[in-house]
């Protein structure tokens, strides 16, 4: 099957930060029949490549000197079903709120609190997209990929082998690169399980005098609490949660505690205690701060933002100045959450 590589295209419409950058060659995957001649052409043989969803867990710091691909894959498929639960496979290439919205409507549920998160599926297991007390890798059965060292081989992998993790899977660690996921499969349920008692929800809830929500309810809930405290990556770039949440030894968690009583903390795991980045980035007074067109967002310490026109490099300073500020006071290290060129 054929394919068009275009040469100095901008990126700018595939990234939500809004960088404005080029990439030196660019094409679209539209097909896994497309593979095995996209993977033997001279752009792809010359490198690198990056493979890109919906460019919203990205922040692009200078051109890309080699070829981008674009992972439209499309088709949602209903593979099994039972009184009680379903398998649906849905390609990469699918947006990932439109796929949530459309399994709620279906009756099958499980991903109500993975609402209006942007982004593609073939990205959703990359990092393990997690919100309100929800991790896809609780709801994802298999990840159906090509293997890229195998002539675009498919490989299908069981949950366990994926090694997800808080924001963290094989397919951020020793698979990048090696594996393309071209879809992925759900295992969701018909009886509502519903998760409320996270953020604001079951407060959000009660305000609208819902008392036996559905599902979809849920979903408009969350949807509603991430609008008003998340920026629209149309109207202010951005890409989410700039850093993850810290894990540090109980040790330190306890030293931190006697200089920083309020500090926000959660068990993770035996020793482990994971803190919230939001809190250290605001306590250190960086809240609102901006350097340029580079900011912090006033409402979200979390979030990093473009006002206009930050070029890449400058948001990612900015990024090392929060991470310093960070280091200096807590010493902790704040780890960049989106993949960072
Ligand atoms: C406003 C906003 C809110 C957000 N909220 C959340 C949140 O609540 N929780 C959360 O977890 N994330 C959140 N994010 C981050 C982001 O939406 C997710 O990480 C999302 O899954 C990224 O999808 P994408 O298609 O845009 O991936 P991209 O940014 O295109 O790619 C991200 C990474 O995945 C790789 N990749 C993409 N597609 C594939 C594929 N098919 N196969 C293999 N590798 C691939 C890319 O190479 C890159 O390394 C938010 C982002 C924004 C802008």
């Amino acid at each position: 099957m054929t394919f068009a590589i275009q040469s100095h295209i901008s990126l700018k419409p595939h990234n939500t930060f809004g960088m404005e950058v080029e990439a030196a060659h660019f094409c679209q995957l539209d097909d896994t029949a497309q593979l095995p001649a996209l993977l033997a052409s001279s752009a792809y043989q010359a490198g690198p490549v990056l493979w890109l969803g919906g460019g919203s867990n990205l922040l692009l710091t200078r051109d890309y000197p080699g070829l981008v691909i674009k992972v439209a894959l499309g088709g949602i498929r209903l593979l099994e079903e039972s009184a009680d639960s379903v398998l649906v496979e849905a390609a990469a290439g699918e947006n990932w709120h439109d796929f949530v919205r459309y399994s709620l409507q279906q009756g099958w549920y499980g991903l109500e609190n993975l609402s209006l998160i942007p982004g593609t599926v073939g990205a959703c297991p990359v990092q393990n997209i997690g919100a309100y007390g929800v991790e896809v890798k609780d709801r994802i059965a298999q990840v159906v990929c090509a293997d890229l060292q195998a002539n675009g081989k498919p490989l299908l992998l069981e949950n366990a082998d994926c090694h997800f993790a808080y924001r963290d899977s094989v397919f951020k660690q020793e698979a990048a690169g090696r594996l393309l996921v071209t879809a992925v499969r759900f295992r969701l349920s018909r009886q509502p399980q519903l998760k409320t008692g996270y953020g604001d929800i079951q407060q959000e809830l009660e305000k609208r005098g819902i008392q036996q929500p559905t599902p979809l309810d849920v979903s408009d809930v969350v949807m509603a609490i991430r609008a008003s405290k998340l920026p629209d990556p149309a109207v202010l770039g951005n890409a989410g949660s700039f850093f993850k949440n810290p894990v540090i030894e109980q040790s330190q968690a306890d030293a931190l505690l006697q200089r920083f009583p309020a500090l926000p903390h959660y068990p993770a795991g035996p020793g482990r205690v994971k803190l919230a980045a939001g809190w250290l980035i605001e306590q250190a007074g960086l809240k609102g701060y901006r350097q340029g067109d580079a900011g912090v967002h006033a409402r979200q310490a979390l979030v990093l933002v473009n006002h206009g026109l930050a070029s890449g490099s400058q948001m990612w300073a900015l990024a090392r100045h929060v991470q310093e500020t960070v280091r200096q006071r807590y010493g902790v290290e704040l780890e960049a959450e989106p993949l960072v060129w």
